[in-house]
């Protein structure tokens, strides 16, 4: 038998389509006027490999940049390329004065590290917060651009009207692109913060005492009405492919009747992710070239 509680109320739709127009809205203006002062921004996108999921990233990504007249240009490398050739280029790339963001296209290919990778990735123009220097800023409330995911999701939580001080939040997922910039970005609004993993105990436990939950963790509807307190916001950032069918980290239809407010996947966090992308690029764009 569930221990599930039987509460059940209607609950807001946080629609990230819609808010990802209203930010390509936004955003086209700030960049009509960077164009009219001579600035064109500019994101670089790095990638290695060819599949598929990285294909359609990609796509996503140059139809946004081209919806709010940034540009874009997509620097397609072997999966064999070597850690040497990788950092050649984002060298190349951070020297480039017409390039003001730049983007390494997660995962890597076997052998090569991220992190690494990352600390070629100049500061100045790492719009999704992967040099640690930009992480190391983050943890100390230094400005930064925070990996775009969690820009993404602080956008929902907003967006749902949570008031996050004192509030009880628990984040599912403790990756350094999604969950760890996730709870420091709550923390700095002064949320109380549990991160949790695959080895927290009574993980369902934890997760009932969250007025707001966050899930990235990367398992096909993982968290049911089980996990959810009765009014709790829940945040899905989960992308997996379950018989074909794009499905989050929540069971959608046993957590909604539960919650205040939910993110649907598809429709959430994911097309809000290319915006705040976008934006971090047209912020890199003011600050590198003084046009505030
Ligand atoms: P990672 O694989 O890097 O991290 C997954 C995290 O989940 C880890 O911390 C892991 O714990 C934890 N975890 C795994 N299994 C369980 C479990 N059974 N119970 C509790 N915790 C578990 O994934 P990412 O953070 O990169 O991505 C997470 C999800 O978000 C994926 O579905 C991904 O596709 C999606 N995503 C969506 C984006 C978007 O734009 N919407 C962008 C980026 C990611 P441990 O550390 O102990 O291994």
């Amino acid at each position: 038998m569930s221990d599930a509680p039987n509460q059940t109320m209607s609950p807001t739709i946080i629609d990230g389509r819609a808010m990802a127009a209203a930010g390509r809205a936004v955003l086209k203006s700030e960049v009509a006027g960077l164009r009219e002062r001579g600035a064109t921004p500019h994101l670089a996108v790095v990638v290695l490999g060819d599949d598929l999921s990285a294909r359609a990233y990609i796509r996503g990504i140059e139809r946004t940049a081209a919806a709010v007249d940034v540009r874009c240009t997509v620097h397609r490398l072997e999966s064999s390329t070597t850690i040497v050739e990788l950092t050649a280029v984002l060298d190349m790339l951070g020297a480039a004065e017409d390039v003001h963001g730049i983007i390494v296209q997660a995962p890597l290919p076997a052998g090569l590290d991220l992190a690494t990778a990352g600390m070629h990735v100049a500061v100045a123009k790492d719009v999704d917060g992967v040099n640690p220097t930009s992480a190391g800023r983050l943890l100390l409330g230094l400005p930064s651009y925070p990996p775009a995911t969690a820009t993404a999701v602080m956008e929902a939580v907003r967006a749902a009207g949570v008031n996050l001080r004192g509030a009880r939040t628990v984040v599912i997922g403790r990756s350094a692109i999604v969950g760890k910039p996730v709870a420091l970005l709550l923390l700095r609004e002064d949320a109380t913060v549990t991160l949790c993993h695959s080895r927290t105990a009574d993980l369902p436990g934890r997760a009932r005492e969250a007025d707001l939950l966050v899930v990235a963790v990367g398992r096909a509807r993982l968290v049911g009405a089980d996990y959810v307190k009765p009014g709790a916001v829940v945040i899905d950032v989960g992308i997996n492919d379950l018989d074909g069918q794009m499905v989050g980290d929540v069971d959608f239809d046993a957590v909604a009747p539960l919650a205040a407010a939910i993110t649907p996947v598809p429709g959430g966090i994911g097309p809000l992710t290319n915006v705040m992308l976008l934006r971090n690029t047209v912020a890199a764009c003011r600050a590198l070239t003084g046009l505030e």
